[in-house]
């Protein structure tokens, strides 16, 4: 079995990737960071962004392990001191896996040109400056002309970030489905938004156009999209997935309420 390993700087991540490395080899395993079988990744779920986002383009043969060497990730199951149980785990692989929908991104620029690209997280399109006006369409139908600061177009797993602090609700990771979150929504007599977030199935896609062409910033997880006057951006859910070697299970709501609430039983209180 092939195993690249994606590390973040720090020195905690840099000594457990060297930790990591050496019980590899020792446990006949084989490094090899341009077309491995398994990615472990060391950091945070940053670091795991970004290691998808390299790994793009194998997403069908690679499978994720995350390590982290922070506080408690999303992506990361594993901690730094547990590297000996994760190399047996390795070392008794048979394939096991999990896997998360992820967001297909469809850019139209207005001079033609188009774009695809994938989230594991969100995308967001919002405007930095003055408020960005867009008419927002739900398959072909009109849904709502939009005034404020963006909208955020997240994944399940992706629902725990930047969709949470919008206001969106968290979604269970065993849901094929894709959020969409307003960003500051400008709601009067003039403008009206749904003001709700909105979630949609797999026959269903979202389309976004700005009414102003300049000045709209768009993202892609931890990415900013080149800055091209956009026409046009189609949400909905990839036939693509990410896979995690689930060599054991955390519980998504369990790690959604340890992260976010930390609640104790009410003798510990
Ligand atoms: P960052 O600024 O370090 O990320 C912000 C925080 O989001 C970090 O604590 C990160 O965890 C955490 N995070 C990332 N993915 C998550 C997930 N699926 N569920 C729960 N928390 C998650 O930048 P980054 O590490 O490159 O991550 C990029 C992400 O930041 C974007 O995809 C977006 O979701 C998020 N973001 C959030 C806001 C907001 O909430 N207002 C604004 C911009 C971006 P780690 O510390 O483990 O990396
Ligand atoms: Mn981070």
């Amino acid at each position: 079995m092939k195993i690249g390993i994606f590390s973040n700087k720090g020195t905690a991540s840099t000594r457990v990737s060297n930790a990591l490395k050496s019980k590899i080899l020792d446990e006949h395993l084989t490094l090899d960071n341009d077309h491995p079988d398994i990615v472990i990744t060391v950091g945070g779920d940053g670091t795991l962004l970004s290691a998808f986002h390299h790994y793009e383009d194998q997403l069908d043969s690679v499978r994720f392990v995350g390590i982290h060497t922070g506080h408690l990730g999303f992506y990361t199951d594993w901690r730094d001191y547990e590297v000996d149980e994760l190399i047996d785990s390795l070392a008794h692989d048979n394939g096991q896996s999990v896997s998360y929908p992820l967001l297909d991104i469809s850019i139209e620029y207005s001079n033609g040109d188009q774009q695809t690209m994938l989230a594991l997280n969100e995308s967001t399109i919002k405007k930095v400056t003055g408020t960005m006006l867009a008419n927002v369409y739900i398959k072909d139908q009109l849904f709502e002309l939009f005034r404020g600061d963006g909208l955020c177009v997240s994944t399940p797993t992706g629902s725990t970030a930047y969709n949470k602090s919008t206001g969106g609700a968290v979604i269970s990771s065993e849901l094929n489905v894709v959020q969409v979150s307003e960003i500051a929504s400008i709601n009067n007599r003039v403008f009206r938004t749904l003001g709700s977030p909105v979630i949609i199935s797999p026959h269903e896609w979202v389309r976004v156009e700005p009414v102003q062409l300049d000045e709209n910033l768009m993202t892609c997880d931890q990415k900013m999209v080149e800055n091209r006057q956009i026409k046009s951006v189609t949400y909905r859910i990839s036939n693509r997935r990410i896979a995690f070697a689930q060599y054991r299970h955390t519980q998504f709501w369990k790690r959604v309420s340890e992260s976010f609430i930390g609640v104790k039983p009410i003798d510990q209180i």
